[in-house]
């Protein structure tokens, strides 16, 4: 009979796509991964050494060019996502600066969505121009902003969907067909939905950008990214953006997100039924003025939403009649909800964007990416709904 291709929460725990049995890659046939806890690996002869370091035999030499447990990792979100192969590092920030490095060059370009996770903000307006780089940003929910804005020297179109933090949805397919037309690669932050809600590669993008700090992870105690794509330009992210720049991820939280990979699916549909139920809650309480999440009717893109995710994931954010000042004082009376930065953690996060995430955004760049004062950002967690509500209902008294 044909190999069956396994389902999502089939190849999130066995990190394979076709059932194989018996079959294992660890010498001691360990049946949970093991963490393999070296910087060097040993060669059996000068010959051995010489023939791996040429790539002419396979096995690993050095744990910053590669590791039997980033392995395992990187081969899971190949096939979570979709993509030929994928590249682990630190965090998420050197995924994503992994991706830019390998496509662009000094003198060159790269057009972004302008409402991005506030490190990528930074990382494009601070760092990237000192290297040459210029950035553009648009407002690319609306396809016309992207396309005006390629030009000879654009390589790259980055975009972040839904966006951090006002939820703001980029339709991947038509973005994807523009930059193919023009011959520009791009690039999709996948890390609200995850592989398994939404996959940029199948929609067109050449590469999926994850800090799997966030839901990959699940738990709140590692920081790590990865980078998935299917073309030529993975090559060059392994070689000279992991190699050269060296952000690898250790072999630890690699296997931390092994152990969160096998999880992912129960979390994400956990994550999504809560978040429902805090929007809901949220857009009938008298002191709310607007909710912004993707499963809502009112979101003026619901119906892209529905297209192109197969789940909202938990991320819902808020403003309050009373602007700031009662987000302020919300904030200060959450008794279960954690105050913190970060999102998809299985327990719930509140944070205040402006001041917090998005911090390095001015006032102006606030302003266009739709991220006002009075938004409070909340990443809902896996515990009993019933709680959470009944925690932001008891803080909301005090807004
Ligand atoms: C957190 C985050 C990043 C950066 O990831 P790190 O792991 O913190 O470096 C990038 N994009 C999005 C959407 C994020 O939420």
């Amino acid at each position: 009979m044909k190999k069956r291709k396994l389902g999502f929460s089939t190849i999130s725990i066995h990190c394979k796509d076709t059932a194989s049995r018996h079959k294992s890659d660890d010498p001691a046939r360990a049946h949970a991964t093991p963490i393999y806890q070296t910087s060097t690996f040993m060669f059996d002869s000068a010959e051995h050494g010489a023939a791996v370091f040429a790539g002419k035999q396979e096995g690993y030499s050095y744990t910053r060019f590669g590791n039997p447990t980033q392995a395992v990792l990187e081969r899971a979100m190949a096939h979570l996502e979709g993509g030929r192969s994928a590249v682990t590092f630190a965090s998420g920030m050197a995924a994503t600066t992994a991706v830019v490095v390998s496509v662009v060059r000094s003198g060159e370009k790269v057009v972004a969505s302008d409402t991005l996770y506030g490190g990528t903000h930074l990382l494009f307006k601070r760092t990237l121009p000192k290297m040459g780089i210029e950035v553009v940003d648009v407002d690319a929910s609306d396809l016309r902003n992207t396309e005006r804005a390629i030009d000879k020297k654009t390589k790259l179109v980055f975009i972040e969907t839904p966006a951090n933090p006002t939820l703001k949805l980029i339709d991947i397919a038509r973005t994807a067909a523009i930059a193919k037309k023009h011959g520009v690669a791009l690039a999709v932050d996948n890390t609200f939905c995850t592989p398994y809600y939404q996959n940029p590669l199948a929609l067109g993008a050449d590469f999926a950008v994850h800090s799997a700090t966030k839901y990959i992870s699940g738990h709140g105690d590692t920081v790590a990214g990865i980078v998935v794509g299917s073309g030529s330009h993975m090559d060059i992210v392994r070689k000279d953006a992991l190699s050269d720049m060296g952000a690898s991820i250790s072999p630890f939280s690699a296997w931390l997100l092994l152990r969160g990979l096998k999880t992912l699916s129960v979390r994400m549909q956990k994550h999504s039924e809560n978040a429902i139920e805090v929007a809901k809650f949220l857009s009938k309480h008298p002191k709310v003025k607007h909710v912004w999440f993707p499963w809502l009717p009112s979101h003026p893109q619901h119906a892209l939403a529905k297209r192109q995710m197969r789940g909202p994931g938990g991320i819902v954010s808020f403003e309050l009649k009373g602007g700031r000042k009662a987000g302020a004082k919300m904030m200060n009376a959450v008794e279960l909800c954690v105050l913190a930065v970060s999102l998809g953690d299985v327990c719930t996060l509140i944070q205040h964007p402006a001041s917090m995430t998005h911090a390095s955004y001015s006032r102006e760049a606030l302003r266009r990416a739709g991220i006002s004062e009075g938004l409070v950002r909340i990443s809902v967690g896996i515990e009993d709904a019933d709680d959470i509500i009944y925690d932001l209902k008891q803080a909301l008294t005090r807004a």
